[in-house]
């Protein structure tokens, strides 16, 4: 079944730009996902204006409760009633992987998108059903997290990509961030490809892929190892992994029993 998104927005713009280019495009071209942009203008009663200011004083304007709940139910009137509604705020909790893969199950979603000071809570009451943030920042509206977030639930969507292999290697998907990959030229002024990957020996490319995941892992994201489960070969290959990038023996103890 086609998989449907239906995106709230004040810029309705932005989202032809975003999804009109690459494999979005190509997916709708396919018949895989579509989309609807609703404009939230387009509900407004006769002279009301979108925003106002917020009672009990404090900086900006919010976007008011009525055209955002009508637009909602637009879209639910297209999709149906039971069509989850997310808001994208900072207040929300943060998108991850597993947040992505659980809302690629649904056939339908609707993104809501806020701008200035954010918009009236009688929405969130009423309407909406998650609120996701992007991330520990401040962003001026929820378009560019809403297309962040749809990018990569689409990922999920049988047929979306052309190669299903490359879903299962990526970062996050099994907690680790992904190796370092080459391409053309094996030489060149700017570094050689590891020999190793020229072994055409898939066992030992698949031991240095797994050791290089760790080892990046381990300095950028270290978090992630508390869903990690390691074997007694990973911490092997780790130890080597810190002392070939200059952790001294003393440090890498220290460091491995943090985790
Ligand atoms: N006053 C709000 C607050 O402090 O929580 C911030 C409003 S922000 C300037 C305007 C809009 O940008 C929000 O309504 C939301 O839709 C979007 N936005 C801002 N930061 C975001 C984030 N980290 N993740 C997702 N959406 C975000």
């Amino acid at each position: 079944m086609i998989k449907k998104s239906f995106f709230i927005s004040i810029f309705p713009k932005i989202f032809n730009e975003i999804l009109g280019v690459g494999i979005a495009k190509k997916a709708i071209d396919n018949g895989i996902i579509d989309y609807e942009v609703v404009n939230p203008m387009n509900f407004l009663d006769h002279k009301e204006r979108l925003d106002d200011t917020t009672y009990g004083g404090g900086p900006g304007m919010l976007l008011k409760a009525q055209p955002l709940i009508e637009s909602i139910d637009f879209c639910k009137s297209k999709a149906n009633k039971k069509t989850k509604v997310i808001y994208l705020s900072p207040q929300g909790q943060v998108f991850n992987q597993s947040i992505s893969r659980e809302l690629a199950k649904e056939d339908k979603l609707i993104f809501l998108c806020g701008r200035y000071e954010g918009i009236d809570h009688r929405v969130i009451d009423s309407r909406v059903d998650l609120e996701i943030s992007l991330g520990d920042y401040v962003l001026s509206g929820g378009e560019i997290a809403a297309l962040a977030l749809h990018d990569s639930i689409c990922r999920n969507y049988e047929g979306f990509l052309g190669d299903e292999n490359s879903l299962s290697e990526e970062s996050f998907e099994k907690n680790l961030l992904e190796y370092p990959q080459f391409t053309k030229p094996r030489e060149s002024k700017f570094g050689n490809v590891p020999d190793v990957l020229l072994s055409g020996d898939h066992k030992k490319i698949s031991d240095w892929r797994r050791k290089q995941s760790l080892g990046k892992t381990f300095i950028n994201r270290r978090d992630l190892f508390s869903k990690l489960e390691m074997s007694d070969q990973d911490i092997k290959i780790l130890k080597e992994f810190l002392s070939e990038v200059g952790y001294d023996s003393d440090r890498i103890s220290d460091l491995l029993e943090e985790i």
